[in-house]
């Protein structure tokens, strides 16, 4: 991490010093920070966090928000939104009305309400299913752990049986709302008849553990202290570690309106809401992204939120508001193009993503794509970007990106070149192994024949990696077996036979061992005894039609970048091997592993296995 800071607040540099070193932050640091009114020093070193996990991207999703009723049996003291039945501002949304908000430009739904007294169960399956088959492209993020809490309850079924009949519907993420703050104290006094913390982590793990991802927040800026808000984030921190399911943190902060708790106008400051960004990002070592409300925090707040560790916006949420304020006529486009402005000029690259993160478009030019794994560092930790911007981004997703002409270079998976050759020029650097690789490994039930008619577990991550297991199966072993795609959050593998996993994810779990996978096969060794020739899985390139003058830049930019890489691979990539569990000498020795340069061997290793993929039969 190449950043310099002048502190103002001394207190603050034992806690640069721990996220420099990859170390986890305590309460204290947490406390400390908050106490302290150097925000520039805690949003340059959220920053710093930031650019390691999200590199310039900032994303958004086109987004609809639905809240089917305002009916609530509970009276939650913090609540402006909630009426009682019968009352005047009361009102019900048929699921015809709730699709009528809806069109195919939307990628995602968000829904949440009140807890009606009266809707029946199928009301609620029936909306999720219904949403999917009027668009099938929409995501549904639905139901707070409150409301599934208040389904468990009402309809007398378990956590997991309400769960499991609403994703055989459609629902895909869960929301993170409904916790406010997991303080007792607090809950006693504003929201006494709403689940704790514990029922609320209940839901979140239940839904983690059947591959269904959620958020979290935190509602700040009422009546809890200091230590109840890092409090929160650390109890999140530890659900984190232990499921892994959490995809992004949203402070919240708090709305006074007519509740009472504050006078109506006493809203949190900017420097707050910052301040309380930064915190989190710094907190949450383990959260892969950050969220800037901008509906609550106001753009201005969150274009700023940006540099001070927020790296999703939300989305076109508002957009109905925003639009009609400029009395436009195409309220999503408007407010999506509102959003792609605020992220260019905070000088970030606008990247709409779908439920997942999956990027789906690259709103800027200048790209360069990252790919996020250990065996990429020498290239990027010294990279100097000039006129580029840096997009961590899975091999498969660049791919898709490259196809539509919104990526300029990149360190591509091999198939995607092979794919793309037409429009990708080579650069003459490349990820390459001699032997065995450490970071692409079928952890399996059986060996090689014994995978026959077998269901192989693979992750959407990368093509190149599944052709060769393919050829490897098909051409060195002659045995044909079934690749099943699993989404990347899911960490429950027991109903396959044999699971391919590559990247940090891999060397993860090669060294600590995939419970049930008794056996293990590193691919790249399995291709060297059998062709005696290096494996290559990703290849620099650049677009054909890039200038003369970008084209020389990014070689230049390349060029230095892995010289001194190449130069420091005993320490380059500590903190992020420390990250995923790899001791510095574990880390510089898997990067001793790799040819980072394309010479004659790589070439002919990549014909040699051209021809061969040419051979065995197309995956879908
Ligand atoms: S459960 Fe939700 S909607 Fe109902 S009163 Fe409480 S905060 Fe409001």
């Amino acid at each position: 991490m190449i950043t310099s800071i002048h502190f103002r607040d001394k207190n603050l540099f034992s806690i640069w010093d721990k996220v420099q070193n990859g170390q986890r932050l305590s309460l204290e640091d947490g406390l400390t920070m908050f106490a302290s009114n150097d925000l520039i020093s805690i949003g340059k070193m959220a920053n710093a966090v930031q650019q390691m996990k999200s590199g310039d991207a900032v994303y958004y999703v086109v987004n609809q928000k639905i809240e089917p009723t305002n009916i609530c049996v509970l009276s939650c003291k913090f609540c402006d939104f909630a009426v009682k039945q019968g009352t005047p501002l009361a009102y019900e949304m048929t699921i015809e009305e709730i699709l009528s908000k809806l069109n195919s430009d939307v990628h995602e739904v968000h829904i949440t309400g009140g807890l009606h007294p009266d809707w029946p169960w199928e009301y609620y399956v029936g909306m999720v299913r219904d949403i999917k088959k009027a668009f099938p492209q929409i995501d549904v993020k639905a139901f707070t752990a409150v409301e599934i809490d208040f389904f468990h309850k009402k309809f007398k079924m378990p956590i997991d049986e309400v769960l499991r009949q609403l994703y055989a519907a459609g629902l895909r993420t869960m929301p993170g709302g409904g916790a406010e703050v997991f303080s007792e104290r607090v809950r006693k006094l504003l929201f006494n008849q709403k689940i704790g913390a514990k029922t609320w982590f209940e839901v979140h793990k239940t839904a983690h553990k059947m591959g269904i991802p959620s958020n979290a927040t935190l509602l700040y800026g009422h009546i809890e202290t200091y230590e109840e808000r890092v409090t929160h984030m650390t109890k999140l921190r530890e659900t984190q570690d232990e499921t892994n399911g959490f995809l992004s943190f949203i402070p919240l902060a708090f709305q006074p309106g007519d509740t009472g708790i504050k006078p109506k106008n006493d809203f949190t400051s900017a420097i707050e809401d910052l301040k309380t960004i930064a915190i989190s990002r710094l907190m949450l070592d383990n959260f892969p992204h950050i969220k800037a409300y901008w509906v609550m925090l106001t753009e201005e707040v969150a274009s700023v939120a940006l540099n001070f560790g927020a790296d999703d916006m939300d989305g076109t949420v508002g957009g109905e508001k925003i639009a009609h304020d400029a009395g436009a006529t195409s309220p999503m486009n408007m407010a999506k193009e509102k959003l792609i402005k605020i992220i260019n000029d905070a000088g970030k690259i606008p990247v709409e993503r779908d439920v997942y993160y999956n990027a789906i478009n690259v709103n800027t030019e200048n790209v360069i794509g990252k790919i996020p794994y250990l065996n990429s560092v020498p290239f990027y930790e010294n990279i100097e970007q000039r006129q580029f911007k840096i997009l961590p981004i899975v091999p498969r997703r660049m791919g898709q990106l490259s196809a539509k002409d919104q990526i300029d270079a990149g360190l591509f998976s091999l198939m995607d070149y092979f794919a793309q050759e037409q429009k990708l020029e080579l650069m003459n650097y490349c990820i390459a192994t001699r032997d065995q690789v450490k970071s692409v490994m079928l952890f399996s039930k059986e060996g090689w024949q014994g995978l026959s008619g077998k269901n192989i577990g693979i992750i959407d991550d990368t093509a190149t990696s599944v052709r060769l297991l393919q050829v490897l199966l098909e051409k060195k072993y002659g045995v044909k077996a079934n690749f099943v795609r699993m989404h990347a959050s899911v960490n429950d593998f027991s109903q396959f036979d044999a699971v391919l996993l590559i990247g940090d994810e891999a060397l993860k779990a090669n060294k600590s061992g995939l419970i049930g996978f008794d056996l293990v096969f590193d691919l790249a060794k399995e291709w060297y005894d059998w062709q005696k020739i290096p494996f290559v899985f990703a290849v620099w390139a650049h677009k054909r039609t890039l200038s003369t003058e970008r084209k020389e830049a990014l070689q230049q930019i390349i060029h230095h970048s892995l010289e001194k890489g190449e130069n420091q691979l005993e320490s380059i990539g500590t903190l992020h091997g420390r990250m995923i569990t790899l001791s510095p000498v574990e880390t510089s020795e898997y990067l001793q592993g790799f040819n980072y340069r394309l010479g004659e061997r790589e070439k002919e290793a990549m014909t040699i296995f051209k021809k061969l993929i040419e051979e065995v039969v197309v995956i879908s």
